[in-house]
């Protein structure tokens, strides 16, 4: 979509300007490779996913007999949708009542808006939503949360102060007590220096198993794309601890870095149940490989 074009547009730059240069040349040779493997690195493909796409370039160049550099760009279309498209398994929320989804990040990721993002996608599959404040350490997220909610009619589980595992614990029974379709809850943000101190939201992911047996039923990581190449940290650091079923990942309109997800797809494969193209309530979409790989390369 035109939207996605718009929010990519910087990585889409980062790639398409060298890109269309290295297409138009006379012969493919190493010198093109060389150039092409510079242009994945700038956008942050990392150097695992950019050696896999380049063995399947030389791959495809020899099998389909390529003899131009025009030829390579359809190639390059379809290595890059081959990698991505592992990642396309968009979030159901059905099965439980409630649905209930964890959410963790460091902060600043987006954790926040994107609950907000999400409990607006759910309203609109016509689900009614509830969100536990568990970031109990920042009044200012839980104030966040709690004018949100206000203002688009979600009811908001926040204490003044005390444990986050009991804020979710106290959600999860108001849930089921007003049938409510989906909770989404806010776990305390850790910056990014104190990913060994995972205790306290390893704690929510039990606590929230122990009010509703078969839950939580999602727990999605919040990434901002900003931060390249150490997502692949991030995402491993915090599956260890409370086992990441899936990923949001943000801020993909103000990054060059889209190729993160290149690196994702080949060092620590989740899933990318959304992702966050703005700050505005409607700018988060499902995760597509191929309408994503259009909007960086078509
Ligand atoms: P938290 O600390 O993880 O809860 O982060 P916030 O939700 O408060 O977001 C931090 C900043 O990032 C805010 O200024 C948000 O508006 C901004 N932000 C979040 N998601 C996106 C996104 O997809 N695109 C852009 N451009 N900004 C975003």
């Amino acid at each position: 979509s035109e939207r996605l074009k718009a929010g990519l547009s910087r990585t889409r730059e980062t790639l398409n300007t060298p890109l269309t240069e290295l297409f138009s040349r006379a012969k493919i040779d190493d010198d093109l490779l060389d150039d092409l493997e510079t242009t994945l690195l700038t956008a942050d493909c990392g150097v695992d996913a950019t050696h896999w796409l380049l063995a399947e370039l030389k791959a495809t160049v020899k099998r389909d007999r390529l003899e131009t550099p025009a030829q390579l760009r359809s190639a390059l279309t379809q290595g890059l949708r081959t990698l991505l498209a592992p990642l396309e398994q968009p979030l159901q929320a059905e099965g439980h009542q409630p649905f209930v989804i964890m959410i963790a990040g460091v902060n600043g990721a987006g954790k926040t808006t994107s609950i907000g993002k999400l409990a607006k996608h759910f309203q609109s599959q016509g689900k009614s939503v509830l969100l536990a404040a568990g970031d109990t350490f920042r009044a200012a997220a839980r104030e966040q949360l709690t004018a949100w909610g206000e203002r688009n009619g979600v009811t908001v589980i926040a204490q003044e102060s005390g444990d986050p595992a009991a804020v979710v614990f106290d959600a999860i029974h108001a849930a089921r007590a007003r049938k409510i379709d989906v909770v989404l809850a806010d776990t305390a943000g850790r910056l990014p220096t104190q990913l060994h101190l995972m205790e306290e939201i390893a704690k929510v992911r039990r606590v929230i198993q122990k009010a509703h047996d078969t839950g939580p039923h999602e727990v999605l990581l919040v990434l901002d794309a900003n931060i390249g190449q150490n997502a692949v940290q991030q995402v491993k650091a915090f599956d260890k601890a409370i086992g990441v079923t899936g990923l949001v990942i943000t801020k993909l309109d103000g990054t060059a870095k889209g190729g993160v997800l290149a690196a994702i797809a080949r060092q620590c494969p989740k899933p990318v149940r959304f992702i966050g193209v703005g700050e505005g309530i409607d700018d988060l979409q499902a995760f597509r490989t191929g309408e994503f790989v259009e909007a960086l390369l078509g």
